[in-house]
């Protein structure tokens, strides 16, 4: 059995501009006279053989493209993986059993082979058993799983009895793909004339009738959710529901997912908000490994022992550490946040765009404090910001800003050819250990802005922003296209930088886990999307979340174990207490 896997990156490598293969050259393996790195022969790529490599380092360390990774496995990974795209390529190592009749939820960082899983699970090809080049017939592939519910469902799938339906993460694809409005788009799946009853459920009334292509982030996710539940199928595979979605639309969204849920049927969701993963699954099971090289499906957890786990870093029944450090929710006192200077002040704003107007009542912002801002889309939160940052003027009202502003724009879009290191030049001279390298960017320095993906994009811009030399910032979703693990990191990153310098940072965001983390104070604001907007605050937070809490219609506990904040079931003994003691929200 191999004790580790060699992942090259072939569009990083470039044998003849390297020294004509240097990692062949300095391999103490090769300089024995036996073969460990040699060129492809298809690709010319440089080849690593896994059982003769020692796992020495050198050549991950002297790449001068660093397009190699030598990893070693976990050492209770004692079988062959269930599927590799082929030589020194990812490899995954099991998939999540679809149960019937539950909602299971997958939890992990993005790389570890989510997509690869549910194109096996939706039978878009057979897993090859690590097998590439001869890939194993089907008896083979249920011998694999013997005894499992995998083997199963698989039987199922094979046999034709398993309809899937699946949203994809990208629905950005869907303008690019269909001409014409959402209702023509949604009837023609429409065979069981469900569309009015979806409709409703997910609020499309208001642009059923709007040309796709003229549609924003947040209607195109629902267009695609009620696309997937129209479809007739037994198992639906829900990838990153939450995106573009406001917390209301989230729990309207979580509570849409979980009535598709029957007896007969398997729903499986991906998803980075812990709250709302937890609010819609009966079941987790959390996917660890290496990103772009490995991945791992745990057994089956019910979803709070299960989301706990994957704070921890720890799989009990595996016992399998796969994070050396535990995410912990506690606050700590910073005995700095008791000295308050003001920042800026503003009162009565009032601001009218187009048919929208703004309003706000009268507040002040401190150093060292971050601001949490709470709303539905289209309620006037970015809009406020834009006042702010100066880019645009109030028509009314009295706006103290003395202070210099950087500002982190909710859409982030590059055309740039612009090298990353060239553009975070700034930063990398001034905050190497505080932005740099926890955010991992090292990896992005030889790429143009313009081909990082969504996630690289954010993190490039959340440095950039944060290395400015101004006082107050302002970003207007951060966690946006980030994983979980990367969420959970750029709030300590925000929190470290505010304390160490001092910095008012305002934080506009939907996923509530991250606000409630990151917050000292919250902004609030009501009315009506598209109509009016109403800022009250800035409130402490137990006042600010009681406040937007109740307009949701949800209450808030906080879990024994890890701290962190759960929904409470819908009339269940907790959210009744929390709703007659008037305490939507346990600080
Ligand atoms: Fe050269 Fe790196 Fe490719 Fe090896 S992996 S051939 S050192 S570019
Ligand atoms: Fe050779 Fe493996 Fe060492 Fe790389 S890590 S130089 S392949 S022995």
């Amino acid at each position: 059995m191999r004790k580790r896997i060699a992942i090259i990156n072939r569009d990083k490598c470039h044998p003849h501009e390297c020294g004509n293969y240097l990692c062949a050259k300095l391999c103490p393996v090769n300089r024995t006279g036996v073969d460990c790195i040699t060129p492809d022969k298809i690709t010319t790529k440089a080849k690593i053989d896994e059982f003769l490599c020692t796992g020495c380092g050198i050549c991950p360390k002297r790449c001068p493209f660093g397009a190699i990774e030598i990893l070693n496995l976990p050492d209770t990974l004692n079988k062959f993986p269930l599927h590799r795209y082929g030589d020194n390529m990812f490899e995954l190592y099991s998939l999540p059993a679809p149960l019937f009749g539950q909602v299971t939820g997958i939890v992990g960082r993005n790389g570890l082979g989510k997509s690869t899983a549910f194109k096996i699970l939706s039978n878009h090809f057979k897993p090859n058993l690590g097998n590439w080049q001869n890939p194993p017939d089907f008896k083979e592939i249920l011998a694999y799983f013997k005894g499992t519910e995998t083997q199963k469902f698989l039987q199922k799938l094979n046999l034709n009895q398993i309809q899937v339906s699946y949203k994809p993460q990208q629905i950005d694809a869907i303008p690019k793909q269909f001409s014409g409005t959402a209702r023509e788009l949604l009837t023609k799946i429409d065979k069981q004339n469900q569309l009015t009853k979806i409709a409703d459920q997910l609020q499309l009334t208001n642009f059923l009738d709007n040309e796709i292509k003229t549609i924003s982030g947040g209607e195109l996710q629902r267009i695609a959710l009620a696309a997937t539940a129209l479809k007739e199928a037994n198992l639906f595979l829900f990838d990153e529901p939450s995106s573009y979605l406001d917390i209301k639309q989230r729990v309207n969204m979580s509570k849409f997912i979980r009535n598709l849920t029957q007896p007969e049927i398997a729903t499986i969701v991906v998803e980075h908000d812990l709250i709302i993963l937890d609010y819609i699954t009966d079941l987790v099971n959390i996917m660890y490994g290496h990103e772009g090289a490995f991945g791992i499906v745990s057994g089956v957890k019910n979803s709070r022992e299960g989301i706990n786990a994957y704070l921890e870093g720890y799989l009990k029944e595996e016992n399998v550490r796969f994070r050396d450090h535990h995410i912990k929710f506690d606050k700590s006192n910073d005995p700095k946040k008791t000295m308050k200077f003001p920042l800026l002040t503003w009162k009565n704003l009032s601001k009218q765009l187009g048919n929208f107007h703004l309003s706000t009542s009268e507040g002040t912002l401190h150093k060292n404090e971050i601001v949490g801002i709470l709303g539905e889309n289209g309620i006037g939160k970015t809009s406020f910001i834009k006042l702010l940052a100066g880019l645009i003027k109030p028509d009314f009202g009295e706006l103290d800003i003395q202070v210099k502003v950087a500002y982190k724009p909710q859409y982030l879009e590059s055309n740039s050819d612009l090298l990353v290191s060239e553009f975070l030049q700034r930063t990398i001279e001034r905050y190497e250990a505080q932005l740099i390298k926890p955010l991992d960017l090292e990896k992005l320095f030889t790429q143009k802005l313009s081909e990082l993906s969504g996630g690289q994009l954010q993190r490039v811009s959340i440095a950039y922003c944060l290395s400015q030399d101004a006082q107050l910032f302002l970003l207007d979703e951060p966690s946006a296209y980030l994983d979980v693990e990367q969420r959970l990191l750029i709030s300590k990153i925000i929190k470290n930088i505010a304390f160490e310098r001092d910095l008012t940072i305002m934080v506009v965001d939907h996923d509530l886990m991250f606000l409630d983390y990151i917050s000292d104070k919250l902004i609030v604001f009501t009315g009506a999307p598209a109509q009016n907007g109403l800022l009250r605050g800035p409130f402490k937070m137990e006042e600010g979340m009681n406040l937007f809490l109740q307009e949701l219609d949800i209450t808030l506990r906080r879990d024994i174990t890890s701290h962190r904040p759960r929904i409470n079931k819908p009339a269940s003994v907790k959210d009744r207490e929390q709703r007659a003691e008037n305490k939507w929200y346990y600080s």
